[in-house]
C-alpha cells in the first residue's frame, strides 16, 4: 500500500516507522530480523531500507602500483525488502539513488521492484563517493533526485526508455523524497533548497521524509516555509536518538545538522556511553511527543542498525 494511503487511513493518528541498513557484506539477514522483531509490536505500516552505492578502495600490488577496486559494502537492499514483505507482511520501501546508476540501471531496478510488489520508493541523489568531494553522476545517469523522480513518474505513466515499446505496463510507485530542515549541506541557502525540493514534488513525488534534527523548532519552521512555497504533500519528520559521545562531533560533521546546547551539555556530563544512550532516548521521547502533539502524520526513526533505543522510545510514544 502507498505511504499516502497509510496516512489517509490513519485518520490523523501519528504512525510509527523506521529505517534499517542492509547488513555489512558477509553478515547474514538474521541480524536484520533481530533488530526488526522487537519493533513490530508498534505496528509500523512500512519499513525503509537504505541503499548503499559502491565505494572505491585501492589495493597495493606486488610491483608497488595501486589497483582501484570497486566494493559494495552493504549490498542486498532489494533482497531485504522482499524478505521483509514476506516475513512481516508490511510494506518495505527501498531507497533508490542517482549515484552509481545509469538510467537503464534505474529502469531495470524499478522493474524488479514492481515485480516484487513494492509500492513505494524513496528517490535520492546519494552522496559523492568517499574519494571525491563533489557528487558525480554516471555518464548516462541523473544529476539530481528530481530527474530520478521524473524517470519513476514516467514509468508510472508507462513511458520506458525505449520509446518504441508498445502497450507497455504502467508501474504505480508512490515516491518519497528527502527534505532538510537545516538545508542540504551543499545548498547555498534554505530557500534555494526548498525551491529544488518543490521541483521534486512537481516531478511526481508524493511525500517528504526529513533529515534528522534535534530541535523541533527547526522542523516546524521548515514545514511553515514549505507550506508557504505551496508544497502540500505530507512531511514526515526523521528522528535519530544520540547513542554515543562520539556522535556529538560526528553528526554535525557528517549530516551538517546542529545539536542544541542543552543536549550537548547533558551528553558531556555523562560518565559513559550507557548514560549517553539514556540521554539520547529521553531527548528523542520529548521530541517525539511534541511532534505527535503537533499532528505529524508519521514519526520515522533512523535505527542505524540497532533497535533497542528505538524500542524504548516507541514504548513511551505509541
Ligand atoms: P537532491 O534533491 O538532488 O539535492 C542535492 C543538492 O542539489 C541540494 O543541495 C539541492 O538544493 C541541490 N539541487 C537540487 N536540484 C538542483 C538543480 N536542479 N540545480 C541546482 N541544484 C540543485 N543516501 C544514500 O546513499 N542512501 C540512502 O539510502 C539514503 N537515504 C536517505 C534518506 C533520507 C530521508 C535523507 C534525508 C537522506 C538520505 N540519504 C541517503 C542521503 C542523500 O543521498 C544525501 O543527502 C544527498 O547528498 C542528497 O540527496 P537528495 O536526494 O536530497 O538530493
Amino acid at each position: 500500500m502507498k505511504v499516502t494511503d497509510h496516512i489517509s487511513q490513519a485518520n490523523g493518528k501519528t504512525l510509527f516507522s523506521f529505517e534499517i541498513l542492509p547488513p555489512l557484506k558477509g553478515q547474514d539477514i538474521k541480524s536484520i530480523f533481530d533488530n526488526i522483531d522487537p519493533l513490530m509490536e508498534h505496528k509500523p505500516p512500512f519499513i525503509d531500507v537504505t541503499y548503499h552505492r559502491e565505494e572505491y578502495t585501492f589495493k597495493e600490488l606486488d610491483n608497488g602500483l595501486l589497483k582501484k577496486q570497486v566494493v559494495k559494502k552493504r549490498p542486498g537492499t532489494v533482497g531485504i525488502c522482499a524478505a521483509i514483505q514476506n516475513k512481516y507482511q508490511v510494506d518495505a520501501i527501498p531507497h533508490i539513488l542517482c549515484g552509481g546508476f545509469t538510467k537503464e540501471d534505474t529502469e531495470n531496478f524499478l522493474i524488479d521492484l514492481d515485480f516484487l510488489g513494492i509500492d513505494n520508493v524513496v528517490a535520492l541523489r546519494g552522496d559523492a563517493v568517499k574519494s571525491e568531494i563533489y557528487f558525480k553522476p554516471e555518464k548516462e545517469g541523473h544529476r539530481y533526485a528530481s530527474e530520478l523522480v521524473s524517470q519513476i513518474q514516467d514509468l508510472n505513466e508507462g513511458k520506458y526508455l525505449d520509446e518504441e515499446l508498445q502497450n507497455s505496463s504502467k508501474t504505480n510507485f508512490c515516491i518519497g523524497v528527502a527534505g532538510y530542515p537545516e538545508k542540504h549541506m551543499e545548498a547555498p541557502s534554505l530557500d534555494s533548497d526548498i525551491y529544488f525540493l518543490k521541483k521534486k514534488i512537481k516531478a511526481g513525488a508524493s511525500y517528504i521524509v526529513t533529515q534528522m534534527f534535534f530541535d523541533n523548532k527547526k522542523f516546524f519552521a521548515f514545514v511553515d516555509k514549505c507550506r508557504k512555497e505551496g508544497i502540500t504533500v505530507p512531511i514526515i519528520p526523521g528522528l535519530k536518538p544520540i547513542a554515543t559521545r562520539k556522535q556529538l562531533n560526528l553528526i554535525p560533521h557528517r549530516f551538517k545538522v546542529d545539536l542544541p546546547d542543552d543536549l550537548i551539555m547533558e551528553v558531556v556530563g555523562c560518565k559513559d556511553n550507557k548514560a549517553v544512550r539514556q540521554v539520547g532516548i529521553e531527548w528523542c521521547i520529548n521530541q517525539s511527543k511534541e511532534l505527535v502533539e503537533a499532528g505529524v502524520p508519521i514519526l520515522h526513526y533512523y535505527s542505524m542498525g540497532r533497535s533497542s533505543n528505538i524500542e524504548a522510545i516507541a514504548k513511551e510514544v505509541f
